[in-house]
């Protein structure tokens, strides 16, 4: 492990590089699912339904009001990629997307990120609660 690894929070919510850049940039691993000019999508590594991918605007906002105050073409593309990928992988017969917004709700990365969750019959809250 490099002392950069070792030393960065990845997590806090303090302005600094997220592990979404280093997934980005393609400096650690990731199950890429799609891509496009401006989002990338790649699969949940602690997934919370049989089908939990990721859908991250590779322009960093903390969260998605952040995201839509300043860039909501932006966040139209995060949406359609999250429409994009439920296609691909035949969510058909309905899907969730979810935007956890701040530490009660659990957001650990704040990198904003749609999840794109289900592949399976979700409760009212689904299995995406933490
Ligand atoms: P949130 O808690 O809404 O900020 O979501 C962060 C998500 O990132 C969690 O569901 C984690 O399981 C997921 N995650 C953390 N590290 C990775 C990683 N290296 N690759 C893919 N997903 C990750």
């Amino acid at each position: 492990m490099s002392e950069r690894d070792a030393t960065e929070d990845t997590t806090a919510d303090n302005g600094s590089e997220t592990l979404f850049e280093r997934i980005i940039a393609r400096e650690i691993p990731a199950d890429i699912v799609y891509e496009t000019d401006t989002t990338i999508a790649f699969r949940d590594i602690k997934p919370q339904a049989a089908t939990h991918i990721l859908v991250v605007p590779k322009t960093r906002y903390r969260n998605v009001a952040e995201l839509a105050a300043a860039d909501p073409r932006l966040l139209a593309d995060v949406i359609a990629t999250a429409g994009k990928v439920a296609e691909l992988e035949g969510l058909g017969n309905g899907y969730r997307v979810v935007f956890n917004t701040g530490a009660d709700a659990g957001q650990t990365v704040f990198h904003v990120h749609a999840h794109l969750l289900g592949g399976e019959q979700l409760g009212p809250f689904g299995r995406y609660s933490q």
